[in-house]
């Protein structure tokens, strides 16, 4: 089974994604992960990412394709994979559609994980960072003992500019211009699931599993 995971930042998809890996045991394959560990592991994709990264430029598509097409190429993604961060343009999805019917196989599921824009604005604004030990807390959903005060370390917690809403607006912004042509995408392929965000984690991950079967 070969899923593709859609949704803001902030949606939820990556604890869904790894969900999805765990239950139907493929694996939770991350962009960033797998960026990560080439570079780390110095391969020569990965020293190639690194010169772009390093001068604060975005990984070209056809590299990051490449890197991602030698991840899935390993033997543990023989019977699926659950694909998180890729693709992010048509571009990228053309490439992964082109690829895999070369391999005499396609894309089964898109899930995507909506959740309105006003929500996300509202998550992130109530998270709260340790800037000291990198501890995160949130007002609603996990708080601190006392308020305002990391349990770790004591120090002082704070809304990290990364959270604040006109940021978090930003991004959205940018996620929505990018996105929607890939849900119009997966849609005329037939392979998009829309699942309501909204809800638990618990709940949301149900819904996926009613579409993807036990
Ligand atoms: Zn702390």
């Amino acid at each position: 089974m070969k899923i593709i995971m859609l949704g803001a930042p902030g949606a939820g998809k990556g604890t869904q994604a790894s969900r999805i890996a765990e239950k139907y045991q493929i694996p939770h394959v991350s962009t960033g992960d797998i960026f990560r560990a080439n570079i780390k592991n110095g391969t020569d994709l990965g020293k190639e990412a690194k010169k772009y990264m390093d001068q604060g430029q975005l990984v070209p598509d056809e590299l990051t394709v490449r890197i991602l097409l030698d991840r899935v190429a390993q033997d543990d993604c023989k019977n699926g994979y659950v694909l998180d961060g890729f693709p992010r343009t048509i571009p990228q999805a053309e490439v992964l559609d082109a690829e895999l019917t070369k391999l005499g196989t396609k894309v089964d599921y898109a899930v995507n994980v909506e959740v309105p824009d006003e929500n996300i604005i509202g998550r992130m604004s109530g998270r709260r960072a340790c800037l000291k030990c990198g501890a995160t807390y949130h007002l609603e959903f996990l708080r601190p003992k006392t308020e305002g005060i990391c349990d770790n370390c004591g120090s002082e917690l704070v809304l990290r500019d990364d959270d604040k809403p006109e940021t978090v607006k930003k991004r959205l912004t940018v996620y929505h211009d990018q996105t929607q042509p890939l849900i119009d995408y997966y849609t005329e392929k037939g392979v998009l699931k829309t699942v309501d965000g909204t809800v638990s984690p618990e709940q949301v991950f149900q819904a996926i599993e009613n579409i993807l079967g036990a």
